[in-house]
């Protein structure tokens, strides 16, 4: 069986350019900006990496692009101020804060307090609400870049097994919900899932997303399945960047499978975007 690698970058910008074209008409309708704002505190090294990266994206779609880099030190006062400064600027449509925060600050007041008109990443409980009962808002940008992977790799979901390996509320749950909403039967295994190997093989399509590098060998996976690796994992002997899947073994035994890096990854950023944009066409009341 020929194996199909679905690929992200390719995918994801092919949506940044969709961004990009109905930015340009946004801008050339209203006269105005789609302007996302990031919050940085301190100075974690993989953090500036994504902050970086996002302002790249913004670039690149349009977008004008705050930054706020703000001290270790900060006080949690001091970062709610400036989030509820930018929930009332009418000229700023996404606030995203990266995580994680330092320890002073709790991260989930943070979230409460983004404005949930401006929550990008789809984190506030209202935004996570919505998904759970079809309701529009944000939906949080890993599990929206896997639909999207799929969708336009021509998977059809409707009626498929879907086996989710994670439950995190960033990640397994959303895309318990978004594959749910795509009529797929889905079941959600997690650490205290019993003979995970026996569920997993009853997928045909499934999504791992747990943070153990390889942990997802061929034994696990049915004959024909699609693959979907979300973990970000540095295999420990090669220094290099892994899946949660066993990429090697497991793709021949794949009808597709996102290599990584190159499959969920870069749908992240770029559904961000896509989020951010939809945020300014719901304030200003514009269908691009
Ligand atoms: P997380 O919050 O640590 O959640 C991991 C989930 O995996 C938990 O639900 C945990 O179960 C489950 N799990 C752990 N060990 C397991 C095992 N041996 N068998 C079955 N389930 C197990 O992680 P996350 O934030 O969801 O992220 C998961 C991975 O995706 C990470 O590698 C992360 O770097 C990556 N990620 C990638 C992107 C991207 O843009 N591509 C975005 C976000 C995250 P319990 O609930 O029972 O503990």
């Amino acid at each position: 069986m020929e194996t199909k690698i679905i690929d992200g970058k390719e995918i994801s910008l092919m949506v940044k350019n969709e961004v990009r074209d109905k930015t340009a008409a946004f801008k050339e309708k209203t006269g105005k900006e789609v302007c996302l704002a990031v919050i940085l505190v301190g100075e974690d090294p993989a953090s500036q990496v994504y902050v970086r990266n996002k302002k790249k994206a913004c670039d690149y779609v349009g977008f004008k692009s705050l930054s706020y880099e703000l001290p270790e030190s900060t006080t949690q006062e001091e970062l709610l101020e400036l989030i509820e400064k930018l929930n009332n600027d009418d000229s700023v449509h996404g606030i995203l804060v990266q995580m994680p925060l330092p320890k002073q600050i709790d991260e989930k007041t943070v979230i409460d307090t983004i404005s949930p008109l401006k929550d990008v990443d789809g984190f506030h409980p209202m935004n996570v609400g919505a998904l759970c009962i079809g309701e529009k808002g944000f939906v949080s940008c890993t599990p929206a870049g896997v639909i999207q992977l799929l969708k336009r790799s021509g998977v059809e979901i409707a009626g498929k097994e879907c086996v989710i390996i994670g439950r995190s509320n960033i990640v397994g749950k959303p895309m318990a919900l978004l594959m749910l909403r795509e009529n797929a039967t889905v079941t959600v295994a997690h650490s205290k899932t019993k003979d995970l190997a026996e569920v997993v093989r009853r997928a045909d399509i499934v999504i791992a997303a747990i943070g153990k590098a390889k942990a997802i060998t061929a034994d696990y996976i049915k004959e024909g399945a699609v693959v979907i690796d979300v973990g970000i994992n540095r295999n420990a002997e090669t220094g290099k960047l892994c899946g949660d899947v066993d990429y090697e073994n497991v793709a021949p035994k794949c009808s597709a499978i996102t290599p990584v890096p190159g499959g969920v990854g870069p749908m992240t950023i770029a559904m961000l975007m896509n989020n951010c944009l939809e945020s300014a066409l719901r304030f200003s009341g514009e269908n691009i």
